[in-house]
């Protein structure tokens, strides 16, 4: 059986991917926080984690590959999103989470086997706050739940930053109710008006970082196999994740395998943001004409943990890319795979060599099966083409009808002919011309 390798964030190496139990496979990534339209480099870690959990059900048929995404419904962010607005927060975050579904789906990313909404998991955060307070890892203070980073002298081996880079990272302003800078908050108060759950330290919300280890804990388990998301998450977010969990189950860690991907920047510019007006929305892309899978192509271009570019012309060259894959694998049925292209993306999914051996393909059912571990090549070469190239099919043959009105058949056979070989058929008949594709 192929070897999957994976790069390891916290063992700063490639290791060979070795699933704890044999009955299944899995893996969490973190979620959206709803109350924004996903831009494009936000769609990055869903589409190449889309990839692994495509590529872990090939090489596992016979385990159960369980993808958690969780949904961060309860947010400063949709608080503010929805007082601008005048609405109930779930009011924007209904919204938005179904562009967002809307968004996965044109990229090709499948469902989640498991897609638990943090507001439907209170309880579940409220435990492990409780257990931590419990361990002498967190304290309570001022309405607010803390988790104490003194008391854990393991914290930090993922980002494996200083203290005063996780002091400065922690990104609260060190309250009064800290009885550390670094410390994090787990849980706050909710004044009345504002979204809030009743809890054992007052009415309040939860902290982003206490969500996904409570939701892991109770969907999954105390060790998941692997943990994923964007660069950006590794620390405090994911540091923060990994030391409260470990220290709720008694030293059992999160994860067995940590992955992140890199960043993703708008060509020409320092990096994509709202103020300086670059901001490309999945939406957006698409209402352009582009195709999803054109985006998607796009968006595997580059190796998961590089930077990538994205340019009009990345978006061009990988549209041509897949026309061209389109012609070549017809409307072949899938065959077996291509070992090739199973080889580069079981070492820590190098799609860059995966998708040049794709592109020497001759044998169009292996084309096809190849393709489709990389989640491309969805649909028959007619329907991708469909709707193409009508423009100047209907010129053509408003140029037959001329030349054949002027009685120059020679050239109104010629025209037949290059559109018959372009797979256009055309039927005369007393209303004037009709074309269908053949
Ligand atoms: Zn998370």
């Amino acid at each position: 059986m192929t070897q999957l390798r994976l790069y390891d964030t916290l063992a700063r190496e490639k290791r060979a991917f070795e699933p704890a139990d044999p009955g299944r496979v899995t893996m969490y990534v973190c979620g959206p926080t709803v109350y924004n339209r996903a831009h494009i480099g936000n769609a990055r870690p869903f589409v190449v984690f889309d990839l692994l959990a495509r590529l872990l059900r090939h090489l596992y048929p016979e385990r159960e590959v369980i993808l958690a995404r969780n949904i961060t419904d309860v947010d400063d962010k949709i608080i503010r999103a929805a007082a601008d607005e005048g609405v109930d927060p779930s009011v924007v975050t209904a919204r938005f989470e179904q562009l967002f579904q809307e968004d996965m789906a044109a990229l090709g990313v499948h469902r989640p086997s498991i897609e638990p909404r943090a507001t439907e998991n209170i309880a579940a955060m409220i435990a492990m706050a409780q257990r931590l307070i419990q361990t002498g890892n967190a304290y309570e203070a001022d309405g607010h739940v803390l988790f104490h980073v003194p008391s854990d002298p393991g914290y930090g081996a993922l980002g494996r930053r200083d203290r005063d880079a996780m002091v400065a990272g922690a990104r609260v302003e060190v309250a009064t109710y800290q009885t550390d800078p670094a410390d994090c908050v787990r849980g706050k108060p909710s004044p009345e008006g504002m979204i809030g759950w009743d809890s054992p330290w007052g009415r309040g919300r939860p902290g982003w970082h206490i969500e996904c280890s409570a939701m892991i804990e109770r969907h999954i388990g105390e060790t998941i196999d692997i943990h994923a998301g964007g660069l950006d998450l590794i620390f405090p977010h994911h540091e923060n994740e990994l030391a409260q969990s470990r220290c709720a189950h008694g030293g059992a860690p999160l994860a067995r395998y940590w992955l992140h991907n890199g960043f993703l920047s708008m060509a020409g510019a320092e990096k994509m943001s709202k103020s300086l007006g670059n901001v490309v929305t999945v939406g957006e892309l698409l209402r352009q004409g582009h195709k999803g899978e054109v985006l998607r192509l796009a968006l595997l271009s580059a190796h998961y943990r590089q930077p990538l570019e994205w340019s009009d012309q990345l978006v061009a060259q990988s549209k041509a890319t897949l026309d061209r894959l389109y012609r070549s694998a017809s409307n072949a049925e899938r065959g077996d795979a291509d070992p090739g292209v199973l080889d580069a993306l079981a070492d820590d999914l190098n799609t860059p060599l995966a998708l040049s051996r794709l592109s020497g393909l001759a044998d169009p059912p292996t084309l096809r099966a190849s393709a489709a571990l990389l989640g491309l090549l969805g649909q028959d070469a007619l329907s991708w083409f469909q709707g193409e190239g009508d423009v100047r099919i209907d010129e053509l043959v408003a140029a037959r009808t001329a030349a054949k009105k002027a009685r120059n058949f020679a050239e109104a056979d010629r025209i037949r002919t290059e559109l018959a070989g372009d797979g256009i058929l055309l039927e005369d008949n007393a209303a004037g011309t009709t074309w269908r594709r053949a």
